[in-house]
C-alpha cells in the first residue's frame, strides 16, 4: 500500500508544495494504466489485513485547498477514484488565508464543495481546527483541536470521521493516544515519523511536490523506491542524488 500526500493542485503549481493540474491528471492516469484504483484508508487497511494490499494506492490532500474541488475532484471523478481530504476545519469556508503561506495563500474549500464530494465518495478527515503543531501546544488545547474538529465534521456531512491527519506531520506518543481516545480509527503522519508508535496511528505517506517530474513520480511510488524505503535509505534518496534525476530527465 503507497499513501501520498498532496496540498494544493494549482494551474501552475505557484507553490513549494503544490502540483500543477496537468502533473496530478498525469499521475493520476498512470495508475489507472497500472491498474492501480485510488481507494480510500480504511479500504487499503483492510485489504492489507487480508494481504492483498500491494497495489493500493491511498490518495490524500491535507489542509483543505479550494483547488481541490476545482482542479483535482474533477480528475478522480473521471477515473474513478476515491481520496481523502484531510481539512483544517477552521478554515472551511471563511475568508481567512492558511498562514503559512506568506503572500499568495489558495482560499479554503467551503463547506457545499465538501457536501458535493462527499456525495461523489471522497472522504474527509480532521487535520485539527487551526492546524498548530500539537505536541507544541497545552493538552487541552491539543484535546479540543483534535475532537472537536471530529464533531464539527461530522455535524456537517452526516458521516463518521474515522481518519485524521497531523499538522506538519508533528506528533509524539501522547498525541497518538488522544487521537485513538477521540475516537479516530487511523491517522497519517509524513515519512518518516518521528517520536511516534508506528502502526495505525502513524501511518508515513509520501509527498508530492512541484519537484517531482514524471520519472521521479514513477520511481518514487515503485516497489524498488518502496523496498530502500523498508530499508532506511529514503531519506538519503531524498536528500541528494534523487532530484539530480529530474535535473537529467527534464531536459526530454
Ligand atoms: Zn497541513
Amino acid at each position: 500500500m503507497i499513501i501520498l500526500a498532496y496540498h494544493s493542485i494549482a494551474p501552475h503549481g505557484e507553490l513549494p508544495l503544490s502540483v500543477k493540474v496537468e502533473e496530478f491528471a498525469r499521475q493520476m492516469q498512470y495508475f489507472h494504466e497500472q491498474g492501480c484504483q485510488g481507494c480510500s484508508l480504511e479500504e487499503a487497511l483492510a485489504s492489507e489485513d487480508r494481504g492483498n494490499g500491494e497495489r493500493r494506492v491511498v490518495l490524500t490532500f491535507d489542509d483543505g485547498y479550494g483547488d481541490n474541488y476545482a482542479n483535482a475532484f474533477p480528475v478522480l471523478a473521471r477515473l474513478g477514484f476515491t481520496a481523502t481530504i484531510f481539512v483544517a476545519v477552521s478554515f472551511v469556508g471563511s475568508r481567512r488565508t492558511f498562514p503559512w503561506h506568506s503572500r499568495t495563500s489558495p482560499r479554503p474549500l467551503d463547506w457545499g464543495e465538501i457536501a458535493e464530494m462527499a456525495q461523489q465518495g471522497i472522504v474527509f478527515g480532521s487535520h485539527t481546527l487551526s492546524h498548530p503543531d500539537l505536541t507544541q501546544i497545552p493538552v487541552e488545547d491539543a484535546w479540543r483541536e483534535i475532537a472537536q474538529s471530529k464533531d464539527i465534521l461530522e455535524q456537517r456531512l452526516g458521516l463518521e470521521v474515522t481518519s485524521f491527519s497531523y499538522p506538519k506531520g508533528k506528533l509524539s506518543r501522547e498525541i497518538q493516544e488522544m487521537v485513538q481516545a477521540a475516537g479516530y480509527k487511523q491517522a497519517v503522519a509524513l515519512r518518516p515519523p518521528q517520536g511516534a508508535a508506528p502502526g495505525r496511528f502513524a501511518l508515513p505517506r509520501l509527498e508530492v511536490s512541484a519537484r517531482d517530474s514524471s520519472p521521479v513520480f514513477r520511481f518514487k511510488v515503485s516497489r524498488l523506491y518502496q523496498k530502500l524505503t523498508d530499508w532506511g535509505l529514503d531519506g538519503y534518496l531524498n536528500r541528494n542524488w534523487f532530484y539530480s534525476l529530474k535535473k537529467k530527465f527534464s531536459t526530454r
